[in-house]
């Protein structure tokens, strides 16, 4: 699911020449000396000019996350997207982070699929958006009995939130200067990955952060992220059923668990129900409401879900979701 490198970097003599696959060539003289090599290099990124002059020209994007996500939703299905550069302040500072998105259903360059990923080096983040689509089906986010028209809108909807986050928490690992690191949905989060699980939680902060808490965010944002934990619960639930309900599940409003005193403990497997996305969507929640107004409603109940969900290991061994997401 994860490609190679997202770019290469090559050095020859006083030249150091970088290129990002397919679409950007850069050289840079490092004592101002032109050798033979070097000369190489500057024709190569002529002609790699030429190309650039072709594509569409950058946007230019600035403000809150929201604003990046509806310039990128007009994007979705284009052939040839234009590069974003979004514009933000940061601890240090103005910050430009380089935001390739594409669909790889519809562009004619798809560098990842299913994948975003960021690269904290180069400032850039390359996000194929045809993995927003696909978790919205796999996480049955809209239901069958709704028209068309307000299928659509649902849609339009779930990809601006699920953008939002996704590109809060790659942001979150451009700023932090975590290097190379992925969105893959079935490995990449390293949540249960002790030498990657410390950069994910961080980066899930940091998308916080960008997104808002529970009292400052669009409600949207994490209506978002309560129907996703609620779907991957009632899977993990009613597998028979899914995505419609069973009478081993709760009714209610919020965040649906059975969390009355002696319930259950919640199996989340790992194999197709994501039991990453449970354990990191909970703690969002949980960290969103901390003080703030619900941080004894949602905040409590979050806490109570996460006591009660257990997660199978990369091992094989069913363990508490605490146990799973303490630092290792
Ligand atoms: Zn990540």
């Amino acid at each position: 699911m994860s490609g190679g490198p997202i770019s290469s970097k090559f050095t020859f003599g006083d030249f150091a020449l970088s290129c990002h696959p397919e679409s950007r060539c850069k050289a840079r003289s490092i004592s101002g000396h032109l050798t033979s090599a070097a000369l190489l290099i500057i024709i190569a990124c002529l002609i790699s000019s030429v190309t650039e002059a072709n594509e569409p020209p950058a946007i230019e994007v600035s403000g809150t996350i929201d604003k990046l996500a509806d310039a990128i939703l007009p994007l979705w299905t284009s052939r040839d997207p234009p590069v974003i550069l979004y514009h933000l302040k940061v601890d240090s500072g103005d910050l430009v982070v380089t935001i390739e998105s594409y669909n790889s259903l519809f562009a004619k360059r798809s560098l990842y699929k299913e994948n975003c990923v960021a690269s904290g080096w180069e400032k850039l983040i390359d996000c194929d958006l045809h993995m927003i689509d696909n978790l919205i089906d796999r996480f049955a986010l809209i239901g069958r009995s709704t028209n068309d028209r307000s299928q659509t809108a649902r849609r339009v909807e779930y990809r601006r939130t699920l953008l939002m986050w996704v590109l809060g928490h790659e942001l979150g690992h451009v700023v932090l200067k975590h290097g190379l690191s992925d969105y893959d949905e079935i490995k990449g989060m390293h949540v249960f990955d002790a030498a990657g699980q410390a950069k994910e939680l961080e980066a899930d902060s940091y998308s916080i952060k960008v997104v808002g808490n529970i009292d400052t965010a669009l409600p949207s944002a994490y209506s978002t992220i309560l129907d996703i934990t609620n779907a991957l619960v009632r899977k993990a639930v009613c597998p028979k059923t899914f995505p419609k309900l069973c009478s081993a599940m709760p009714i209610g409003v919020g965040l649906i668990f059975d969390y009355t005193p002696g319930a259950q403990s919640i199996r989340v497997a790992m194999t197709g129900s994501h039991p990453d996305y449970v354990a990191r969507f909970l703690r969002i929640l949980y960290e969103s409401a901390r003080a703030t107004s619900q941080e004894s409603s949602l905040g409590i109940v979050s806490r109570q879900a996460i006591e009660l969900l257990e997660v199978e290991d990369s091992a094989g061994r069913w363990i508490s979701l605490n146990e799973a997401l303490a630092p290792k």
